[in-house]
């Protein structure tokens, strides 16, 4: 579907090449070529804005090196430049202070909350953690038996929420029970609507509030694009998120929809979802998907 990058600005490049230094006009016409591969990859145009002035600055004047044709110098400033603005490295989960940890996990309903957390239960246990799943969507009908039946397919214990308990009771309870019973993370998942709607919203807040999370994670699904940027703003102004779990970045996802959410919430990715089987979750390595944006 693309040619990839580095190909076409090989090919806008190879003009100029011999050349001892990147001049304006070429280093221009190298950067449409990089817009428009970054706005088919989805990224935020803002983003690729910001972005492609930047790498135009960086360009200008520098010299040629011997061993790369100027095509290739730019794509190593893009390369360059794409990590850094995905964070740089991978940002883990930040847990501390007194056990049990609390990850909750938000977003609108499909991104993939359920599935991730039971993603993250087994990623967790592998890392010696002892998890409880606790199920406090209390709306979708079925999405309390939805995350207690993945539990059980990978023999995680789950919290036994009902549909007429509140969230933030829930949660409280369930961090009783893993007092009680020694597990030392709880992993929450929580509503999720079809639009952002204030109850919603109201309600994490109250479920932070009550039980001060180590971890909130805002899942997002990748396919989703540009929505998914204007989503994770909203979440963040008003609950403070941590990270972003991606969902759906196999395939044909190609990561742009990660840029312009690490960019315009400046919150790290710590995870993406990369099928549909509990197993499908990778930690998030910017310089992989930098990687994939460039083609
Ligand atoms: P929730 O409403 O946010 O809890 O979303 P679900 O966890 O129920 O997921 C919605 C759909 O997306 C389900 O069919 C999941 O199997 C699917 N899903 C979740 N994560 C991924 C992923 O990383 N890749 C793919 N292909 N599908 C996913």
């Amino acid at each position: 579907m693309f040619d990839s990058l580095s190909e076409r600005l090989d090919s806008v490049f190879k003009k100029i090449k011999g050349r001892g230094r990147l001049d304006e006009a070429s280093i221009e016409e190298g950067l449409r070529e990089v817009r428009l591969a970054l706005l088919e990859a989805d990224v935020n145009y803002k983003v690729v804005k910001d972005f492609t002035r930047k790498v135009k600055e960086k360009a200008l004047g520098k010299e040629v090196l011997k061993s790369l044709t100027p095509g290739q110098q730019v794509v190593k400033i893009v390369h360059e430049e794409l990590i850094e603005l995905l964070g740089g490295k991978n940002v883990g989960l930040e847990l501390k202070g007194k056990k049990p940890y609390i990850i909750m996990l938000v977003g609108l309903q499909g991104s993939g909350k359920t599935t991730s957390a039971a993603k993250l239960a087994l990623f967790l246990r592998r890392k010696k953690f002892s998890p409880l799943l606790v199920p406090a969507d209390v709306y979708r009908p079925a999405a309390i038996e939805q995350l207690q039946k993945l539990a059980s397919e990978i023999n995680i214990p789950s919290f036994g929420s009902s549909s007429n308990m509140k969230p933030v009771d829930i949660a409280l309870q369930a961090r009783e029970e893993a007092i009680e019973k020694g597990y030392d993370i709880l992993i929450l998942d929580t509503a999720g609507r079809l639009h952002i709607d204030e109850v919603l919203m109201n309600e994490l807040v109250e479920i932070k509030q009550a039980c001060s999370p180590q971890e909130i994670l805002f899942v997002a699904d990748a396919m989703t694009g540009q929505d998914a940027v204007n989503v994770a703003s909203r979440f963040d102004e008003l609950l403070d998120i941590t990270g972003v779990i991606l969902t759906k970045m196999e395939g044909d996802a190609r990561g742009g929809a990660a840029l312009s959410i690490k960019s315009v919430t400046g919150k790290p990715i710590k995870f993406i979802g990369v099928g549909e089987k509990l197993k499908d979750l990778e930690v998030f390595h910017p310089d992989r998907i930098a990687s994939r944006i460039l083609g």
